[in-house]
C-alpha cells in the first residue's frame, strides 16, 4: 500500500470525535480540569479515610472505604475495561493532574536524563508493589498503607514536575501508566492523526510546540509517527492545539498494535512476562495448599534463618526473602520465553525474544483480569447493592467462589489461545520463510503452553 492510499484509509476511519458532542467536550478548556477536580476531591476523601483507618481490616475492624475503592472498584474497573477505553483514565487522573498544576505554579522545567528514558523503573516499582503486597503492605486490607501508597505517587509527580518539563512521571515513572499502556495495544481504540500528508504539509506542528487552544505534547509524541497506543495519556492537548483538526480517536480491532508495530522494547518484553507469573503467584497464595508450599520454602531456603528466628525481626527477615524469590521468578519466566527463543529459533536472540514477547500481552492481560475477578465482581455488587439502598431496596448478593474459580480458568484459556493467534501474525510479519515462522512459533508454543499448564494447576487447586 502506498503513502497516498494509506492516507486515503486513514481519512475514511470512523471518528468518535465526531460523535455529537464529544469534540466540543474534550475542546473545551475546562472540561479536563473540571474531571481532575473531581478526581481530585474524591482522592483526598480516599485519603483522609485511609489515615483514619486501623491498620489490618481483618483484626482490627477499621474502615474499609480506602481499600474499596481503590482495590475493589478503581483498580479492577479499569483493568476490565482498558480494552475499551484504553488509556482514558489518564484523562481523568489526579495523580497525573497534581504534576501538572505543580508545573504550573514552579518548575525548573529540566529535561529528563537520557540515559533514563525507559521503562525499567515503572516495571520495577509495579512488579515490587504486587510481589510485596502479600507479604508486607498487604495494600487491600490494609487502608493506611494504601493511603501511604497514593501518597507516595502523588508527592513523586509533583517533585518531578517541579524538577523535569512536561509528564516525564507519566511517561517514565508511574507502574499504573506503564500497565495501561502496555495492555493499551489491545484496546479497541486508538488516538492518531487523519491524514499523514496532512501532517508532512503542516510547517507549524502545533501539537508538538502547542497552541493557545492546547499544550505541546506532554509525552513526546507527534500524532503524524505514532503507531502504538502505549505513551498517550489521551490528554486531548492535541486535539485543542491542531488547527487542521486532524486528530481522530477510531475504532479498531484488538490488538492492532502488538501485530503492526514494528517499536519493541526490553523492558516492555520483561513486564509481560512478569505480570504473567506474579499474577499466577498471588492467585495461588489464595490456596491454603500453595501457600504452604511458598512458606515452607521461604523458610527452607531463607539464608540465616536460624539467626533471625531468635530475633524479633523474623517476620519480616522472611517476607523480605519471600519479595526476592517472587520478583526472581519474573527473571526465570522471561528466562524461560529466552531459552526457548534461542532453542528453536535462529538469528537474534535477544531481537527476537523481545519481539516475540509481545505476542504475550494477551495472555498477560487475562492473568491480570483473573487475579482481579472476584474484587470486580465483589465492586460491581458493591455498586448495585449500594444503588438498591438508595432507592429503598435490599439487593443482598453472594459471590461463589465456584463460579469466579470458572471464570479465572476460562480467561486463562482465552489469553492462551489469543496469544497463540497473536504469535502466529507477529511471526508471520517477522518471518522471511515457512521454517523461521515455524522456529518462531515454536518458541513462543512452548513457553505458552509451560504458562498455561502452571497456571491450570494453580487454579484448580481448592481455594480454602
Ligand atoms: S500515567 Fe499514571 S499518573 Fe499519569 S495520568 Fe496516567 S495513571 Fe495518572
Ligand atoms: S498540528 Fe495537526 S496537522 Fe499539524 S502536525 Fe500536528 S497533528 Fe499534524
Ligand atoms: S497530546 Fe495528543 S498524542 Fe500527546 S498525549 Fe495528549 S492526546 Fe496523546
Amino acid at each position: 500500500m502506498n503513502k497516498d492510499e494509506t492516507d486515503n484509509e486513514n481519512n475514511e476511519k470512523p471518528d468518535l470525535l465526531d460523535v455529537y458532542f464529544f469534540n466540543n467536550l474534550f475542546s473545551n478548556r475546562f472540561f479536563k480540569p473540571a474531571v481532575n477536580l473531581v478526581f481530585f476531591a474524591v482522592l483526598i476523601i480516599i485519603l483522609y479515610y485511609g489515615l483514619a483507618s486501623k491498620p489490618d481490616l481483618r483484626f482490627h475492624g477499621g474502615i474499609p472505604f480506602a481499600t474499596t475503592m481503590i482495590w475493589d472498584l478503581w483498580h479492577p474497573i479499569l483493568a476490565f475495561t482498558i480494552i475499551f477505553f484504553g488509556r482514558l483514565w489518564c484523562f481523568a487522573c489526579p495523580i497525573g493532574a497534581v504534576g501538572d498544576w505543580t508545573q504550573s505554579v514552579f518548575s525548573l522545567k529540566k529535561k529528563y536524563p537520557e540515559k533514563y528514558r525507559n521503562l525499567w523503573i515503572a516495571v520495577i516499582l509495579f512488579l515490587l508493589i504486587f510481589a510485596a503486597e502479600r507479604h508486607f503492605f498487604m495494600f487491600t486490607r490494609n487502608p493506611p498503607n494504601t493511603a501511604l501508597l497514593l501518597i507516595f505517587f502523588t508527592g513523586l509527580a509533583v517533585v518531578m514536575g517541579a524538577i523535569f518539563e512536561k509528564r516525564s512521571f507519566c511517561r517514565y515513572i508511574c507502574p499504573i501508566g506503564l500497565v495501561l499502556g502496555v495492555f493499551s495495544m489491545l484496546s479497541i481504540i486508538e488516538l492518531r492523526c487523519k491524514s499523514k500528508k496532512t501532517c508532512s504539509e503542516h510547517n507549524i506542528k502545533e501539537c508538538v510546540i502547542g497552541t493557545e487552544a492546547g499544550k505541546g505534547c506532554p509525552v513526546g509524541e507527534f500524532p503524524q509517527t505514532m503507531e502504538r497506543n502505549n505513551y498517550c495519556i489521551m490528554c486531548m492537548e492535541c486535539v485543542k492545539s491542531c488547527s487542521k483538526d486532524n486528530i481522530r480517536i477510531s475504532p479498531r480491532l484488538p490488538g492492532a498494535d502488538i501485530i503492526r508495530s514494528r517499536k519493541t522494547h526490553m523492558d516492555e518484553a520483561y513486564l509481560v512476562h512478569g505480570i504473567i507469573i506474579i499474577f499466577l503467584f498471588v492467585m495461588g497464595m489464595e490456596r491454603f495448599e500453595f501457600r504452604n508450599i511458598i512458606i515452607n520454602f521461604v523458610r527452607s531456603t531463607a539464608p540465616f534463618d536460624y539467626i533471625a528466628n531468635y530475633t524479633f525481626f523474623v517476620n519480616y527477615y522472611r517476607n523480605m526473602w519471600a519479595i526476592i524469590i517472587f520478583t526472581s521468578i519474573t527473571l526465570g519466566a522471561a528466562g524461560l520465553m529466552y531459552l526457548s527463543t534461542k532453542v528453536f529459533s535462529g538469528g537474534n536472540t535477544k531481537q527476537k525474544f523481545i519481539d516475540l514477547s509481545y505476542a504475550f500481552i494477551p495472555l498477560a492481560l487475562s492473568v491480570y483480569l483473573a487475579e482481579n475477578t472476584f474484587r470486580f465482581l465483589k465492586g460491581i455488587l458493591l455498586i448495585i447493592s449500594t444503588i438498591g439502598k438508595m432507592f429503598g431496596k435490599v439487593w443482598e448478593f453472594a459471590i461463589n467462589f465456584q463460579t469466579i474459580n470458572h471464570i479465572q480458568i476460562l480467561l486463562l484459556l482465552a489469553g492462551f489461545i489469543f496469544t497463540v493467534w497473536t504469535g502466529y501474525l507477529i511471526s508471520k510479519r517477522l518471518s522471511q520463510t515457512e521454517k523461521e515462522l515455524r522456529q518462531s512459533m515454536f518458541a513462543i508454543g512452548v513457553t505458552a503452553v509451560v504458562y498455561l499448564l502452571i497456571g491450570v494447576k494453580i487454579l484448580t487447586i481448592p481455594i480454602i
